[in-house]
């Protein structure tokens, strides 16, 4: 463990006293604008539509009664329809700051969950469907017509070789497979979605039959290509390394919180610019020999006090145990700030907190980031009470916010339901914002226990710390 000078103060902005000895953190993220929401959907539905309607306008009724024109329609049409859902697909993990708000690293997951099955069903059926359309038509066997199509047609093989890498993609998404898999290698083989899209464009565009003797179409579609490819190139590469140049930030400590858990305290150059909320997480890339080839979703454990951001990681794998070695004065890339649970999804002006084990570290800036009226009360809950960590910190927080602080410690099947002690320690639970942060298993046990206790789904907000 390397330890340094406490340059950090973990008591800031527990009371106005402490606060005022300290830099003021830098503004909040944006609020999100939920009309934003309406209009990506609307927008997103109406290009679908507009999809089916130039598959089906490109067909002559001619055509559809020619041998095999009826398979090759479908085709045509599945094709359009799956290359359109694999670009929105594209589009939801671009990290689009405006859908993220919205949406949280969460949200974005579900709907891509959501829509993941989708575009490769449909652009199996459109293989599918042309081979056989073709082969009737040319009056030709199945296999036959693979072979003309992979040989004679343009760009065909290279969309073939595109759609198989779909294919792939498609089954490390499935949760039995995904769960055996390290997710730095499902992760890898994701990257390869961006080579088979652009393996797929060109023989849209050669032998669409909404394409061939129609430029308009062509240049309509390039151009949401090209639009799709910037999001992605912006977002997920040219904006993280801008901040993290302008950040430069470097790891000035690295403190012991309790067994296994650490907090590392970085500096960094122009932080009061940096427009992050209580809640918030970044992907943390620490350019050491070791760790530099992978980012980790770390919540900030405090808002910045410029020119300190802190990340408290508890080891339960590579990264986050490696993270209890890194060395002062080394360099730290980040991605983000990302995540909805923050204090602008409130919906009430109190607020209970619930935390699973290491959990605590989201809601702990959070809880700076609420203001007095809020009256927190806030559930930690650990397996021993060593694992409570930042307990003191988050106990001056709600205390200067006139809250209540429940520590709960055991393992789950020794405590009583979760409903119970929502019912006993929350009573005006219905009346308050719930937001929920720790391991998977706790938050959908939480979440429904809350439901079933009448609060509703807007007033609940919860962070996954899984994948
Ligand atoms: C939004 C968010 C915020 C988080 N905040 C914190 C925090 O403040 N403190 C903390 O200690 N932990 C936090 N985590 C969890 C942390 O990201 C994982 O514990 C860490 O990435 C594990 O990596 P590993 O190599 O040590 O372990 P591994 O053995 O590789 O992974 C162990 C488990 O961690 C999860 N995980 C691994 N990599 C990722 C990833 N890139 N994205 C999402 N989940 C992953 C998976 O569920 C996996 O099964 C957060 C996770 C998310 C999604």
């Amino acid at each position: 463990m390397v330890m340094a000078v406490a340059v950090f103060d973990p008591s800031f902005a527990a009371s106005k006293r402490s606060a005022r000895r300290q830099v003021a953190p830098g503004p909040p993220s944006p609020p999100p604008r939920r009309w934003f929401g309406s209009v990506a959907v609307a927008v997103a539905l109406v290009g679908l539509v507009a999809v089916i309607v130039l598959g089906i306008t490109a067909e002559t009724t001619r055509a559809l009664a020619l041998p095999g024109g009826v398979a090759t329609f479908i085709g045509s049409l599945t094709g359009l329809a799956g290359m359109y859902l694999a670009l929105v697909q594209v589009v939801i993990v671009a990290r689009i700051p405006a859908l993220e708000r919205i949406l949280g690293q969460d949200g974005m997951l579900r709907w891509h969950r959501r829509l993941g099955p989708w575009p490769i069903s449909l652009l199996v059926a459109h293989a599918l469907f042309v081979t056989i359309g073709y082969a009737q038509a040319s009056r030709s066997g199945i296999w036959h017509e693979v072979d003309a199509l992979l040989t004679s047609y343009p760009d065909v093989l290279a969309a073939t070789v595109g759609l198989a890498l779909m294919v792939m993609i498609g089954i490390t998404s499935i949760r039995a497979v995904r769960n055996r898999m390290r997710r730095e290698t499902w992760w890898a083989v994701h990257l390869y979605i961006y080579l088979a899209l652009a393996l797929s464009f060109a023989h849209v565009i050669a032998l669409g039959p909404s394409f061939v003797g129609h430029p308009l179409v062509r240049i309509v579609w390039s151009v949401i290509w090209a639009a799709t490819a910037g999001a992605v190139l912006v977002y997920r590469l040219v904006v993280p390394f801008a901040r993290s140049l302008r950040h430069r930030l470097r790891v000035v400590e690295v403190r012991r919180e309790a067994p296994g858990v650490t907090s590392v305290i970085c500096s960094g150059k122009h932080l009061d610019r940096l427009a992050v909320s209580g809640g918030q997480f970044f992907a943390w890339r620490f350019l050491t020999r070791e760790l530099w080839w992978q980012a980790h979703p770390y919540s900030i454990s405090a808002l910045p006090r410029p020119p300190y951001l802190r990340l408290t990681v508890k080891a339960i794998g590579d990264h986050s145990s490696a993270v209890a070695r890194l060395r002062p004065g080394t360099r730290v890339a980040i991605e983000g700030p990302y995540g909805a649970v923050t204090a602008h999804a409130r919906t009430h002006q109190k607020v209970v907190l619930f935390a699973g084990g290491i959990g605590i570290t989201a809601l702990r800036s959070l809880l700076e980031d609420l203001p007095r009226q809020s009256e927190p009360v806030v559930i930690m809950r650990a397996s021993s009470e060593d694992q409570l960590v930042l307990r003191a910190e988050v106990a001056e927080l709600v205390r200067h916010r006139r809250g209540v602080l429940h520590e709960i410690v055991g393992s789950r099947r020794a405590l009583a339901s979760t409903k119970e002690l929502l019912r006993r320690l929350v009573p005006d639970i219905t009346r308050r914002d719930l937001y929920v942060c720790g391991p998977p298993g706790m938050i959908e046990d939480v979440v429904a226990a809350a439901a079933s206790l009448g609060v509703p789904k807007r007033a609940i907000h919860y962070e996954l710390f899984s994948w």
